[in-house]
């Protein structure tokens, strides 16, 4: 079925929140996002020019020059490789760090989009460098690549941990390739890429060890330890420090659970300080459960509503919208109030931030339906410069339905619900009822190229939206996606 709801005037609902939009702000939203272009334009420049600086410590020490023999030149083709992939695997690590400068301005999924891209030409590079090497000392030695092997495990220092350092790299892009991740449970997965740090760890050694570019004196080693050191911080603070900081300054706590249908459940919760997290409804977190049998596994679960803080009278409130899609979701339906709650976040564009246009588009499915519902409740826009479809094979599977019919009428917006099946033969995420009576993306949302688009849905159903929205004419930056697959 395919209804729209028309928007009620305030002046017919009075008591509805005031639409927080400043008329100032829809410039404000084409600045905010002209500002973070500039940003990303930065970050792509400083990701460029670091394997470029990498090549060019090797060149001011006079690498260049290595070339005059083929043993010296294919040694030096191995330095440059491995310069060029310990540059990568750093990049890599620094995208992964959750550094809120680079979560912010790419988008942690874009984020971890780019860093998933690094993992094979880094890996090739130190493959590379291995045999380059082998080729190179062997030539100049006499030997064969293989002695050469052996005989730099057995007799240089730091060597031996250097191969260990690359097994376990192999492993891990091995690991993460999607056909092999696709076999493996998430916390499998999760374990061997922790082996990325081991990695990191015993490939230094050998680094500064070996040969002269590192060596205690040059300024070349100076620089290559500040990069090292800097992303360690930057893992260390976001990833470890920062997420003890705010589960203690938050002191999150459970209030209660409560069942929406039979496999979808909102986990509430209070907190302290929660107008520090005041825009964050539609971002996630990390949420970690700290009571026996749910502590070791963190999930993350995006925002359903916008966090409330505290008042006199009323504690802050926060609240996740759960789908029972496997064992873990399936336990914390049985969560108890009193549970407290560790939390890593927030992350992710799925914000206000994002915005860089007056008009918003909000397509959602399923479970990716509760982030654009804390979204629709927090994010500015004038009555009538909003559209929200949700798709579900029927009314019951619109969770929070309700909920954002309030909202969209309070607000203003245009509403559309989506059900029924889909046309089998078709494969277009409308209902068959709404292709047969011709209706496209451009008959609920005739000015989508002009909006910002939030889509958030099953990946195959988002695919599909995402082909629709940019046939549409969205260009990418106003297209904003929440995965909620890994
Ligand atoms: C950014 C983001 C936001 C999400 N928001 C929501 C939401 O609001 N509501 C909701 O119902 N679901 C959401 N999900 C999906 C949700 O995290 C998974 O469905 C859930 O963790 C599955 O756990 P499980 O143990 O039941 O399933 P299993 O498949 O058995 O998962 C096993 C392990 O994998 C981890 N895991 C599973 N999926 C992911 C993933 N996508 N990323 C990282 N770890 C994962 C789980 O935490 C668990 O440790 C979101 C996922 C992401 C990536």
């Amino acid at each position: 079925m395919t209804s729209l709801l028309t928007p009620r005037s305030r002046a017919e609902n009075p008591e509805a929140p005031v639409p927080a939009m400043a008329p100032s702000a829809a410039a404000g939203f084409r600045q905010q996002a002209r500002r973070r272009w500039v940003r990303a334009d930065f970050i792509t420049f400083l990701g460029w020019l670091s394997p470029v600086a990498a090549v060019s410590l090797w060149l001011a020490y006079g690498g260049a020059s290595g070339f005059g023999s083929f043993a010296a030149a294919t040694t030096s083709i191995g330095i440059v490789a491995g310069l060029i992939s310990m540059d990568l695997v750093l990049l890599m690590l620094l995208l992964a760090a959750r550094i809120p400068f680079i979560d912010n301005t790419l988008g942690h999924d874009r984020a971890m989009k780019i860093h998933k891209s690094l993992g094979k030409p880094a890996l090739y590079l130190l493959l590379a460098h291995g045999l380059f090497i082998a080729i190179g000392y062997g030539a100049a030695e006499g030997l064969d690549p293989i002695s050469e092997s052996v005989s730099l495990w057995v007799n240089v220092p730091d060597m031996w941990l250097a191969y260990i350092s690359t097994l376990l790299f192999v492993a891990v892009v091995v690991t993460s390739l999607v056909a092999v991740r696709r076999r493996f449970p998430y916390e499998f997965w999760y374990a061997v890429h922790l082996l990325t740090y081991a990695a990191v760890a015993t490939s230094l050694p050998h680094q500064f060890s070996v040969g002269g570019l590192f060596a205690q004196g040059t300024w070349q080693r100076w620089y290559w330890l500040a990069l090292c050191m800097a992303t360690g911080s930057a893992l260390l603070y976001n990833r470890v420090l920062e997420p003890i900081f705010a589960t203690f300054r938050h002191q999150v706590t459970v209030s209660r659970v409560v069942r929406i249908s039979k496999d979808v459940f909102s986990i509430e919760m209070t907190g302290l300080h929660l107008d520090e997290l005041s825009g964050s409804g539609g971002r996630f977190f990390f949420w970690r459960f700290l009571a026996p049998g749910f502590w070791w596994q963190p999930h993350p679960f995006s925002l359903s509503a916008e966090p409330i803080p505290a008042t006199a009278t009323t504690p802050g409130k926060l609240r996740i919208t759960v789908r029972i899609l496997g064992e873990g979701t399936a336990r914390l339906a049985r969560l108890k109030p009193g549970t407290k709650v560790a939390i890593e976040g927030p992350y992710g564009m799925f914000s206000t931030a994002a915005r860089s246009r007056k008009h918003v588009v909000m397509i959602g499915a399923g479970i990716g339906i509760t982030p654009l519902r804390a979204l629709l409740e927090s994010t500015p826009f004038e009555p009538g410069d909003a559209t929200v479809l949700l798709r579900g094979h029927d009314e019951n599977e619109l969770f929070l339905g309700q909920e954002i019919m309030a909202i969209a009428e309070a607000r203003g917006v245009t509403l559309y619900h989506l059900t029924g099946p889909r046309s089998p033969k078709s494969g277009s995420w409308l209902p068959h009822s709404a292709q047969q009576a011709g209706f496209t993306l451009a008959s609920y949302a005739p000015h989508i190229a002009e909006a910002d688009v939030y889509v958030c849905g099953p990946a195959g159903w988002a695919g599909k939206v995402i082909d629709d929205v940019k046939a549409a004419g969205v260009p990418t930056e106003q297209l904003h996606y929440e995965r909620f697959d890994w």
